[in-house]
This record gives C-alpha cells, sequence and structure tokens, in this order.
C-alpha cells in the first residue's frame, strides 16, 4: 500500500518504519525544520530500540508544500495542537479516494478530520506502543519487535475492504492490532487510561513504574477513572473495559509492561512544549460540563499541568 505518514515524530517514525520494512511505499511529511536538516544531513533516520542497536535507516521524507503524490492512506501522528496546521499545509494533496487513519491520543482530531475527510474514509485507534524521539533524526522505539499492541475502529463502525487491508499491513508490521466496531467507547478508554497515568507521571515527572509502585497508585487512579465512566455512562458512550478491566490494565502496564518509561506528555514538559492535556484531561471534563457533571479532580489536574508548563515558560 502507498502510505503517507503525516508527522514524522516518535510515533511517525514507528508506524512508517515498520509498514515500510513490511513491504509498503511510505513517505513521511514533516515540518519541524531541524529533524528535516538531520535527516537529510545524516541520510535517513537514526533507529534504536531499547537504546540499543542504533542504526541508520533510510526514509523518503517531505515537506506539506513539496509532497505531491496520491497515497492510498494519509496516517495522522501529529500532536493534538499541530494537527489543524499540518492538514492546511497539506490539504493541497487531500482527495476523496484517500482514508485517514490515526492513532494519536486524546480528543478533539477527529473533528478536524471531518473537515477534510468523508466518514466513510475515516479509521482512528489507539496506540499502546511506547516510542522516545531523543532529538533530531534519533528516534527509540521502546519494547522488542512485536510489543505494545493498538485498537482500530472505522468512524462508521463498518469496516469495509480498505480497513481490513490496512489491518493486514498493521498486522504483517508487528503492531498487533484488535479491529473493533465501538468507535467512540474505543477511544474514550484509552483517553481515560491517559488521564491517569500520563497526566500523573508527567506532573512529578517520575516513570511509569515508579507511579505503578507507589502504595497509593490504585487510589489516585481510581477517583480518576470514576469520575471519567460516570461521565462516559451519561454520554452514553460504551467504554470497552469495565472501571476493574481499567484498574488492571493501569496496574499491569506501569509495573510490568513498561516500568521504565516515561509517557509522551511528559516528553513534551521536559522539553517546553505544550502539552496535549485540554484533550485528555480537559476533554473530559468538558465532556462532563456537557452532561451537567463537575469532573473536580480532571479539571484540577488539568490546571496542575498548566500551572507547570506555565512556570517553565516563565523560568
Ligand atoms: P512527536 O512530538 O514525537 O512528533 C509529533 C510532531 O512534532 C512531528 O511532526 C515532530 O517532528 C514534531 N516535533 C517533535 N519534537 C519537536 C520539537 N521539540 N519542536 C517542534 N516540533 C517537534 O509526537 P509523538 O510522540 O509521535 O505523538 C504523536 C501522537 O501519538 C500524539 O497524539 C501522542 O500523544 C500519541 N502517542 C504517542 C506515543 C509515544 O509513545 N510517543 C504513544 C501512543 C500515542
Amino acid at each position: 500500500m502507498k502510505f503517507a505518514m503525516i508527522g514524522a515524530g516518535a510515533m511517525g517514525l514507528r508506524y512508517g518504519i515498520l509498514l515500510q520494512e513490511a513491504g509498503n511505499d511510505v513517505t513521511f511529511i514533516d515540518t519541524w525544520q531541524p529533524h528535516i536538516d538531520k535527516i537529510r544531513e545524516q541520510g535517513g533516520v537514526y533507529v534504536s530500540r531499547d537504546h540499543k542497536d542504533r542504526h541508520l535507516t533510510k526514509i523518503k521524507l517531505e515537506t506539506p508544500e513539496s509532497y505531491n503524490d496520491d497515497p492510498d492512506m494519509l496516517i495522522f501522528f501529529t500532536k493534538q495542537m499541530q494537527l489543524a496546521g499540518f492538514l492546511e499545509r497539506c490539504s493541497h494533496f487531500f482527495n476523496d479516494k484517500q482514508y485517514a487513519f490515526t492513532c494519536m491520543n486524546g480528543m478533539g482530531h477527529i473533528e478536524k478530520l471531518q473537515q477534510y475527510f468523508a466518514d466513510d474514509k475515516i479509521i482512528a485507534g489507539t496506540a499502546l506502543i511506547a516510542t522516545v524521539l531523543n532529538g533530531p533524526g534519533d528516534v527509540d522505539f521502546m519494547g522488542k519487535r512485536g510489543a505494545g499492541k493498538m485498537n482500530m475502529a472505522n468512524l462508521t463502525e463498518k469496516p469495509d475492504e480498505m480497513t481490513h487491508r490496512l489491518f493486514d499491513e498493521l498486522q504483517k508490521a508487528q503492531m498487533n492490532p484488535t479491529l473493533t466496531t465501538n468507535f467512540k467507547g474505543t477511544l474514550m478508554t484509552k483517553v481515560i487510561f491517559n488521564s491517569v497515568i500520563n497526566t500523573l507521571c508527567t506532573l512529578f515527572e517520575i516513570q511509569m513504574g515508579e507511579f505503578g509502585n507507589f502504595e497509593k497508585a490504585y487510589d489516585l487512579g481510581r477517583q480518576l477513572i470514576d469520575e471519567a465512566y460516570d461521565i462516559c455512562e451519561r454520554a452514553g458512550i460504551t467504554l470497552v473495559s469495565t472501571r476493574d478491566e481499567e484498574m488492571t490494565a493501569l496496574d499491569r502496564n506501569t509495573r510490568i509492561d513498561m516500568p521504565l518509561h516515561y509517557p509522551s506528555m511528559y516528553q513534551d514538559m521536559i522539553h517546553d512544549r505544550p502539552t496535549e492535556v485540554d484533550y485528555i484531561n480537559g476533554y473530559i471534563a468538558e465532556l462532563g460540563r456537557e452532561h451537567h457533571y463537575e469532573a473536580h479532580t480532571h479539571i484540577f489536574l488539568t490546571n496542575l499541568v498548566h500551572l507547570s508548563e506555565y512556570h517553565r515558560a516563565n523560568e
């Protein structure tokens, strides 16, 4: 299949390089000039696995303005606040046959994609796959080959032939996809998961294992999970895990699967970039307001992250 990977950061590189290695034609599209310059100077991207086996991988790299091809599928891996800008700059090569796929964290991206793509061309999902961009032109795929997993669903909740082709390519690339027919529930279950781990680990600048092994981790997580689940019940969203299953997944992911990982929100904070908190805890709080439920803990955490961003910006 022919892919355009829009956003060649940590996750764009991980999906794109693995899809390329599985035999697909992938072009990466990015806008961060130091990254673009470094990749061109090196003749590719340095890829490591868990800090080891650092090697140069050749990629095709374009900017939104220089790319003028017709891919079957556009994969979006930008940060939430970057998406509108990428869509506008890339829109000259969009057409109504192309599919848009993304596994970005948070919520807010689907409405933006709908401004450019028909509902039956939008596929989205979630990725429990940890990847770190060490700096321009240098990425670390955390975990062994085949580590991590992901979910995907059609916005229409009706998988078509292209959905199955994408699924097969993701499977060949060892991304371990699961196809669901519950779009909002699939995405929101991950938003809630991130609203605990990403936000708390970022605020306290700790690894996921340091959170998971804390004796009150269950209580902290449960409070956020309960608020978010109450809101989803009011909003009529059927989540794909029960509250207890979500707590078990949090425990497993932090203590056993990725204890040494810092979540992607933390990567933004330490590089003094804005975080996605408004699209994670902030989104849950906003959904609560729409359904007459004040998500006190999520609002408090959103404000704390902004306080930290503000403090770092004024240091
Ligand atoms: P990223 O920040 O690595 O890359 C996104 C874009 O930002 C790219 O265009 C990249 O070139 C650019 N960029 C990176 N560093 C920059 C800097 N210092 N200044 C300016 N631009 C910079 O983002 P990502 O980690 O690939 O995340 C993409 C989406 O996937 C997000 O929604 C994220 O929450 C989600 N996600 C990430 C992970 C992970 O482990 N990284 C896992 C699951 C989901």
